[in-house]
């Protein structure tokens, strides 16, 4: 049992919470940060980030947020891999505070930055559960390299399904994109090094409807959504699945406001409905999800952090009087 008083707990180990870590812990505050013990930051499983401003080489994503945890710790961010339980209101002596339960503890801190990002959205078709691990996966960087010479399918026209499926080519011999629509949300960059791939071919207008297999996934069936809307089979050895995120807001629901998709709603500081709650990067609701945006986010959840525990500590820097 811990019975140190935090002044902030973050939640979260992905480029939001450790820019909040960051600058937190610089302005000498007491911060633990409470990274996924059986989940981890999409950052760590992307193959290569080429748009972090300053790193004008690629960089491996579990690298970048190795120096992003290394940046924080030294200047004296406590981190601990646990899974967070509950979150709940806590009069810790004098002030309101919050007790946070883990799986293996208990932490109390001044106040709270939700920094949980979000997961991988689930088709909800047939086969996508039995297959999972046996050829259906949500990580290319991960699994790309056991589809060496083999035919995979990847679903989705977004940002991380087309930059994955370049990937992909990288080990399988063909890359069949399934999207919905006739053009592709990605952008620009990514699109055109898509189309400009021999190994990359497009279904388009379509949808899966089934994964296929026996004891490994063997294709995939989709539906052609124009007119006259007819099924066919894919062979592939892999699906990858890449349809989008869905907010990790489980543990704080009912704490703070949330819109209709899950996404906690912040103001401009990063304050949320909750006195003392702030939130940043994916989890939030926002119109770019990027590992810069999430690091803005963090940076400016933790001044506002700052400035909520100063208030109420009485140690608030407040505006100059001459008196
Ligand atoms: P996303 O932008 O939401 O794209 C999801 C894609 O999946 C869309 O093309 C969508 O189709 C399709 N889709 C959604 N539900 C579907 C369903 N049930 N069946 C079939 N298709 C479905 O998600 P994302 O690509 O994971 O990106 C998430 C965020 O991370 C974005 O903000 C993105 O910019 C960012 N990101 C950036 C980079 C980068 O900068 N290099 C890399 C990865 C991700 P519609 O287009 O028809 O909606």
């Amino acid at each position: 049992m811990e019975n140190k008083i935090y002044d902030i707990i973050i939640v979260g180990g992905g480029p939001g919470g450790f820019t909040a870590g960051q600058y937190a812990s610089r302005a000498g505050l007491k911060v633990l940060l409470i990274g996924g013990g059986s989940t981890v930051s999409q950052v760590t499983i992307t193959d290569l980030v080429e748009n972090y401003p300053g790193i004008p080489e690629p960089v491996n994503g579990f690298e970048l947020i190795e120096r992003f945890r290394k940046q924080a710790e030294k200047f004296g961010l406590e981190t601990v891999s646990e899974d967070v339980a509950s979150i709940t209101k806590k009069q810790l002596g004098e002030t309101g505070g919050w007790e946070v339960k883990t799986n293996s503890n208990t932490y109390q801190s001044l106040s709270i930055i939700i920094a949980t990002g979000a997961s991988w959205r689930k088709l909800g078709i047939p086969g996508e559960e039995t297959f999972l691990g046996r050829g259906v996966s949500n990580c290319a960087t991960c699994d790309g390299p056991f589809y060496k010479n083999r035919e995979v399918v990847v679903i989705g026209g977004g940002d991380t399904a087309i930059q994955e499926a370049i990937y992909l080519t990288k080990f399988a011999s063909k890359v069949t994109i399934v999207h919905r629509r006739d053009r592709l949300r990605a952008t620009g960059v990514l699109r055109d090094r898509a189309f400009s791939n021999d190994r990359i071919d497009f279904a388009w207008n379509s949808v899966p409807e089934e994964i296929l297999g026996d004891d490994f996934v063997t294709g995939i069936k989709i539906k052609d959504l124009k007119p006259p809307g007819d099924s066919r089979v894919i062979e592939a050895d892999g699906a990858f699945v890449f349809i989008g995120l869905v907010p990790n807001t489980n543990t704080i629901r009912g704490l703070v406001n949330l819109d209709d998709n899950g996404y906690i709603i912040v103001d401009s500081d990063m304050k949320t409905s909750e006195s003392g709650i702030f939130a940043c990067g994916d989890c939030i609701q926002k119109l770019l999800r990027q590992i810069v945006t999430a690091s803005g986010d963090g940076a400016t959840a933790a001044f506002s952090a700052q400035l909520y525990v100063e208030e109420l500590k009485g140690e608030a820097y407040g505006n100059f009087s001459a008196d």
